[in-house]
């Protein structure tokens, strides 16, 4: 029997969707988590359930109950992924990362898989090889316990949907921990340098996940390779700041008050999410250059890459652009935002000088979206395309009941946040 037979209204079926793609946002981090020998019983025994109510008749109240719930396990595994992460390899810090190129044969580490990258930096180490992350694989930089290998030298391109050009010019070889790929053209130089480990994969690319003695994943074949190829051709250099998840946006949480009681800073923007190809999504880089400049952005996910180097300056020493992390750090801004509501003797999380303007792309951005809606934030723009499963009728409940509002011009966007005519 199909989902057509026992659901006749197609907002249920949709909201049943938006469950589904959270769910698999949820199996993302957990799964992570769970390479660190975190575990939560109850994300699972929601996840079963959840599944096996999709196959039963729903009416849309029980379904919105269910999308909020579904926010609610969000925020759960996004907190047990924290401390996880944050067990394994301490508190991210402050940190100046290059984006430069060195001398060395490289290897390129992509997706989000922490552990991964741990392994292969102590099986590489000491050999001549610099070891550079891409894409999402940027905040590893911050932590201590990876930051602490002098051959984890630097962070190579941008955003994932870069790889066609980016794995041209890196010369080496790349391991994908995850799976936010392009599949490569058929005259790619490089598909025969690219591996894949854990849940990635991809036909025609070798996937690794044989194991040492010692239990470690055996990367000895990707460290073989980068030692006969050429080291990474530069295609951009300097440095970027990262490394502001919850802990140390918090030890700031003094001078972040003070300037926000003085007035220096107006509004914090969180622009969290995805970013993917589309030239709609310059919309992100061209907001994030016209805000005014008594305004902070809150990053975290690839989406920063629109605007990461655009050198949008300080305010009395706070960077404008505060990056958390991965997509799943997203839980730093929900932290930051409880506790600067508690700091300011706020009744209500919306009183707050933040408004949120997500990307979307995928079912991790989704699960990231359902959270913040859990939290009763309201008012959130999301873009730039929607996700399919989005009917009209859903939009519209999601508007009356969360405020959700999709995005439109940056120039209006800006005025709905109050934010007049851009950058000042
Ligand atoms: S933020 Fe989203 S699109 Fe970007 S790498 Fe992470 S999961 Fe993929």
């Amino acid at each position: 029997m199909g989902v057509l037979t026992y659901d006749k209204d197609e907002d249920v079926r949709a909201l049943k969707q938006y469950v589904l793609y959270g769910l698999k946002g949820i199996a993302a981090y957990a799964e992570h988590a769970s390479n660190l020998g975190h575990e939560d019983p109850e994300i699972f025994a929601f996840m079963e359930e959840s599944l096996a109510m999709i196959g039963r008749a729903m009416d849309r109240d029980a379904m919105l109950a269910w999308v909020l719930r579904t926010g609610e396990f969000g925020v759960r595994v996004m907190a047990l992924l924290d401390q996880a992460n944050t067990t394994a390899y301490g508190k991210p810090e402050i940190t100046r990362v290059s984006i430069g190129a060195g001398r060395n044969p490289g290897i390129l580490v992509s997706g989000h898989d922490l552990k991964d990258l741990e392994q292969l930096l102590i099986q590489s180490a000491g050999q001549g090889i610099d070891v550079y992350t891409h894409s999402e694989m940027l905040p590893a930089h911050a932590y201590p316990q990876l930051k602490k290998y002098p051959h984890l030298v630097g962070n190579y391109g941008n955003a994932w949907h870069r790889q066609l050009e980016e794995f041209e010019s890196f010369n080496g070889p790349i391991l994908f921990t995850t799976n936010c790929l392009v599949p490569p053209r058929k005259n790619a130089t490089y598909s025969g340098r690219v591996f894949t480990t854990g849940a990635a994969g991809m036909p025609g690319w070798q996937h690794l996940e044989r194991k040492l003695a010692d239990g470690r994943k055996d990367f000895s074949q990707i460290i073989a390779l980068a030692k006969t190829c050429p080291p990474p051709r530069e295609i951009e250099n300097g440095k970027i700041t990262i490394g502001f998840a919850h802990d140390q946006v918090l030890a700031l949480a003094d001078k972040i008050l003070a300037a926000v009681k003085s007035g220096a800073i107006r509004k914090f923007v969180v622009m969290s999410g995805c970013d993917a190809r589309q030239h709609s999504r310059e919309y992100y880089r061209e907001f994030a250059k016209n805000l005014p400049a008594d305004t902070v952005i809150l990053t975290s996910g690839c989406a920063k890459y629109r605007y990461n180097k655009l050198g949008l300056g300080d305010i009395g020493g706070i960077p404008r652009v505060l990056d958390a992390g991965q997509c799943n750090d997203s839980y730093s801004w929900a932290r930051v935002a409880l506790a600067l509501k508690d700091a300011l003797k706020l009744e209500d999380i919306n009183q707050l000088p933040i408004v949120f303007n997500i990307a979307w792309y995928e079912q991790k951005a989704v699960i990231v979206h359902l959270a913040l809606l859990y939290l009763g934030i309201r008012n959130t723009l999301i873009g730039p395309t929607l996700p399919g499963f989005l009917t009209p009728g859903l939009l519209k409940i999601v508007g009356e009941k969360f405020g959700v509002r999709t995005i439109t011009t940056v120039d209006q966007d800006m005025k709905s946040f109050g934010l007049g005519n851009g950058a000042g």
